[in-house]
């Protein structure tokens, strides 16, 4: 299928979800965790976006509001040119067609009581498909997912950790969705999994010419799948560049110290690891600056009162950070 890469697909514009926080027997709230907050970025059409930051960055929340799946605080998420957020109960019900998602555990998202058959067509049914039209879709991704026809009348119990993932992903791909969102798909997996499924995820996607928001806190994931990178780092976008020049070229200081941490295949190459001082700040206590300086090596007076936002640092690269690093 040929792909447009200019088309826009989905556009999140200053996208914000703030949390309570509740104290005492009555629950007061006294306070208010900012898990995501103020975030923009595109995605093309058949384009992999990957998102990637320690756990606890709000890049989960994040993936949850672009679906709709929890309600944003504020700001905008367009897909295909209308604003989700605006959609009536039946109209986003309807838009769910073309905007699935892939969760991390697929133990955790199917009923182990149903078979695959029931479980891939799930969504079908849910969107008034014929049994003999769920069934001959349903064959026909369990084929595209690597998986045999006869399959279909198996439980989840008798499938490998790897085989149910396959299952989640072919209900994912049920309604011919546009955009997939994949959050963590592969973390639950055995390391020799992994890669098998990386390998079906990136072949459907030239197939049907998807485009994916992928989730890790794995870098060399990320490093393996994406077209274009975020990184998050409490609740904001750090730095995003395309794929191959945020992995040559990091210049947010945070991103540096994450690429840092991947594990060197040659062990006699050395390996510059930045230890990151300190812990990650409390997100309902957020420190005044940039929101890394508590932590960055790199800070300077300017850093702890005012807040960086996102500057181009060329080749097509952004980073909040008021002093970038050049390679
Ligand atoms: Fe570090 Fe300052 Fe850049 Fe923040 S703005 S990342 S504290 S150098």
């Amino acid at each position: 299928m040929p792909q447009n890469r200019s088309e826009i697909i989905l556009k999140a514009q200053n996208l914000e979800k703030r949390f309570p926080v509740l104290s005492g027997l009555i629950k007061k709230k006294t306070g208010e965790v900012r898990a995501v907050d103020g975030v923009s970025f595109e995605a093309r059409l058949g384009e992999v976006v990957g998102l990637v930051g320690e756990s606890g960055c709000g890049k989960s929340t994040l993936a949850r509001l672009l679906l709709r799946l929890i309600e944003p605080s504020g700001g905008q998420v367009m897909f295909q040119g209308r604003d989700l957020l605006n959609l009536s109960a039946e109209e986003m019900r309807k838009a769910r067609r073309d905007l699935q998602i892939v969760f991390q555990d697929p133990s955790d998202s199917i009923n182990p009581r149903l078979n695959a058959l029931e479980i891939v067509s799930e969504p079908l049914a849910v969107h008034g498909f014929s049994k003999q039209d769920r069934l001959d879709r349903v064959l026909e991704l369990m084929e595209l997912v690597g998986l045999g026809r006869d399959d279909i009348f198996r439980h989840p119990h008798s499938f490998s950790g790897g085989q149910k993932q396959r299952i989640v992903i072919a209900r994912a791909l049920a309604l011919n969705p546009k955009l997939v969102v994949c959050d963590e798909p592969v973390s639950a997996l055995d390391v020799s999994i992994q890669g098998q499924i990386l390998r079906l995820l990136d072949d459907i996607r030239e197939k049907l010419n998807l485009t994916y928001i992928f989730i890790s806190h794995d870098l060399a994931v990320i490093k393996y799948v994406s077209d274009r990178v975020l990184v998050m780092y409490l609740g904001k976008i750090m730095e995003q560049a395309p794929g191959e020049i945020l992995f040559k070229r990091p210049a947010h200081p945070y991103t540096r110290a994450l690429l840092s941490a991947i594990a060197v295949p040659n062990p006699r190459k050395k390996s510059h690891r930045i230890m990151l001082q300190g812990d990650v700040p409390n997100p309902a206590d957020m420190p005044k600056g940039c929101r890394f300086h508590t932590r960055c090596q790199y800070a300077r007076a300017r850093c702890s009162q005012e807040e960086p936002g996102l500057q181009d640092v060329g080749d097509g690269a952004k980073a909040a950070c008021f002093f970038p690093l050049e390679s």
